[in-house]
């Protein structure tokens, strides 16, 4: 089914949920490196593609999320970047089959560059290099930099994945409601500010996944879409609403019915893709499935 052209998809198309949250059900520990399973627990990580391919996703994202050179070196790991994204992408490809597309997952380093931190553009860009060949190599058919707050990384990255691979690329970032009313990410940067920036640096959509609920995920929607040419397609990600603490645990607390019900305006404003982020399962996947391939 590759490669992903996700401008030419004749219908909205359907991402995966979380990893992080089936993980943790499964006995993933605090302090646990999420991504050494691709070579440990092959069998787990497959069987939650398998859960989000049986409820519907069209689109499986690989379990790489953390593999970059900075967060694998805070585990002892960094020698095995290369191998823990082709595991990640073989794990998903396998159960993706010709039914599914392979999404392969870059986050934040967790490092800051210059003048906030010691790192450099040039160690940024080799990080995400290696990881977006990887990735690539291991049969993605394209790849999601995500969870970002900072414009100069996910800058970066962009520009590394289209340097490194003929790959698709998908920006995302993240952003929280703002006291005075809008939005933006931790670092500051505003919906409309990131989607110019990211599109200019060459990515071919642009996403927000993580931080927001589907009700100020839509409002999100609205700024991207208002800052980008029509043709430009728009992923969202929500989580399943804002976290609560509940006995203790933190809990998002939207069923799948409820999310479900906001994926059509998320559409109507703009969204030409839709998947879910923290606290999302299979069964929400499975509600937004029926949403959006009555
Ligand atoms: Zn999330």
């Amino acid at each position: 089914m590759t490669p992903l052209h996700l401008h030419a998809i004749s219908r909205p198309l359907l991402f995966d949920g979380a990893m992080g949250t089936l993980l943790h059900e499964r006995g993933l520990q605090p302090g646990e490196c999420p991504e050494l399973w691709c070579a440990n627990r092959p069998d787990d990580v497959r069987a939650i593609h398998r859960l989000y391919k049986e409820a519907g996703a069209d689109v499986l994202e690989t379990n790489s999320f953390g593999a970059n050179r900075y967060k694998l070196e805070h585990y002892g790991l960094a020698d095995r970047l290369e191998e823990l994204n082709r595991a990640a992408t073989r794990l998903a490809r396998e159960v993706a089959g010709d039914d599914c597309h392979v999404l392969g997952s870059i986050g934040p380093t967790g490092a800051f560059m210059e003048p906030y931190g010691d790192e450099t553009e040039e160690a940024f860009f080799d990080t995400f290099t290696r990881q977006a060949r990887a990735l690539h190599e291991g049969g993605a058919d394209a790849v999601i930099i995500e969870t970002m707050t900072c414009i100069e990384e996910c800058i970066l990255a962009i520009r590394a994945a289209r340097a490194a691979t003929p790959m698709t690329v998908v920006a995302s970032f993240t952003f929280d409601p703002q006291a005075g009313g809008g939005y933006a990410s931790m670092m500051g940067v505003t919906p409309e500010h990131f989607a110019r920036a990211a599109l200019e640096a060459g990515a071919h959509v642009i996403a927000s996944n993580c931080g927001l609920g589907p009700d100020h995920m839509l409002n999100v929607v609205t700024l991207l879409r208002g800052a980008l040419p029509p043709d430009v397609p728009i992923l969202a990600m929500p989580n399943a609403g804002m976290p609560v603490m509940r006995d203790g645990h933190t809990v998002f607390p939207e069923t799948p019915a409820e999310m479900a019900a906001k994926i059509p305006s998320l559409l109507a404003a703009g969204a030409r893709c839709v998947g879910g982020c923290c606290g999302t399962t299979p069964a929400h996947i499975a509600a937004f499935a029926k949403i959006l391939k009555p």
